[in-house]
């Protein structure tokens, strides 16, 4: 176990590398850039996702195709880019069957096509260790209207999209912690990218993220890539009937840094509210105002959490780290 966390690893040892591409943001973004031609820009993304740490082994083969298509997308959603292309590299087991392996190739095609990628490279190999895979999505959007982490400003507003913590307690049923709940489950194991709100926000948000690794610690990227402090309303946070139900004492805690939300935060002028409520009534999807960014006043604890009378609560434990 590496003695710094997977973001130090990250800024220490791979962002040098990056420093001749501007539109790698120095490795702190939800994607890269490259310019393409007549004013467009590409936008690329990769994920991995491991059997035992993004989902477990037996889940249905389908939807494992399905979630790393999505998990891809999502962060293309993050930049505000349409989904094209796709290239996949599959470590299946030896142990992989054909019907296994045709209902993974299904849930691919399902996805492609209801997103409107094409699948166009990848690689193929066995592993004796547990399915490992990897997908890049990239998409393409005007050049220079990318969503990026870092350019929120003092006195934006922090918004966020959906509802907040469900694929946490979704978790907990799939490990069969918790009874049997459909709509949790599904929201672990087969997350909605958020791209039609990504498109909508460019020229209305100032920055973005998708919330993967739990909204606080997010928050902590949003905040740190932009150079500010933010403060996060706890009360605000949008949570579903299903949550609420399932909430105990730690439930607040759980939902703001528990992993594989796949919505997007991002910050917006306050200008910008009426808009925000019009796209929330066009897109039919719940946009909710949960804290703003203030002017970072120290290095220590970029991110606030705060009660309904505006007092700090204490400091939940940082948000999903694989190192
Ligand atoms: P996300 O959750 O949005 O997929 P991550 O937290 O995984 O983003 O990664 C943060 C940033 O670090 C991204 O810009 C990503 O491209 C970059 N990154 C992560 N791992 C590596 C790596 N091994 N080499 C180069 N860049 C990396
Ligand atoms: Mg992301």
């Amino acid at each position: 176990m590496p003695s710094i966390d997977e973001f130090g690893l990250i800024a220490r040892l791979f962002a040098p590398l990056a420093q001749s591409h501007a539109g790698a943001q120095s490795l702190r973004d939800d994607c890269a850039y490259i310019d393409g031609p007549d004013g467009m820009a590409w936008a690329l993304s990769t994920d991995a996702l491991v059997a035992g740490v993004h989902f477990l082994p037996d889940d249905p083969p389908d939807l494992i195709a399905r979630k790393l298509v999505r998990v891809n997308l999502s962060d293309l959603a993050s930049s505000g880019a349409r989904p094209r292309f796709l290239l996949l590299a599959c470590c299946f087991p030896r142990s992989s069957g054909a019907a296994w392996l045709e209902a993974f190739a299904a849930g691919l095609a399902a996805d492609c096509q209801s997103f409107g990628l094409a699948l166009i490279g990848g690689d193929t190999v066995a592993t004796p260790g547990p399915l490992t895979l990897a997908a890049t999505a990239l998409g393409d959007l005007p050049a220079g209207q990318a969503l990026l982490r870092g350019n929120a400003r003092a006195g934006d507003d922090l918004w966020v999209s959906g509802t907040i913590g469900d694929a946490a307690f979704g978790l907990e049923v799939a490990l069969g912690q918790a009874p049997e709940q459909p709509e949790l489950l599904e929201r672990y194991r087969l997350p909605r990218p958020r791209l039609e709100l990504g498109m909508a926000l460019r020229g209305l948000a100032h920055a973005c993220m998708d919330v993967s690794d739990g909204l606080m610690g997010d928050l902590g990227h949003i905040a740190a890539a932009s150079g500010l402090a933010a403060e996060l309303w706890a009360e605000m946070v949008p949570l579903s009937a299903a949550v609420r139900a399932r909430m105990g004492a730690d439930g607040l805690e759980k939902a703001v840094t528990g992993g594989d939300d796949y919505e997007l935060l991002f910050t917006a002028p306050a200008a910008r509210r009426q808009d925000l409520a019009a796209l929330e009534r066009s897109l039919d999807l719940r946009l909710t105002r949960i804290g703003r960014m203030m002017p970072a006043e120290g290095p220590d604890q970029p991110v606030r959490l705060l009660d309904g009378e505006g007092r700090p609560l204490a400091p939940p434990r940082p948000g999903y780290r694989h190192f």
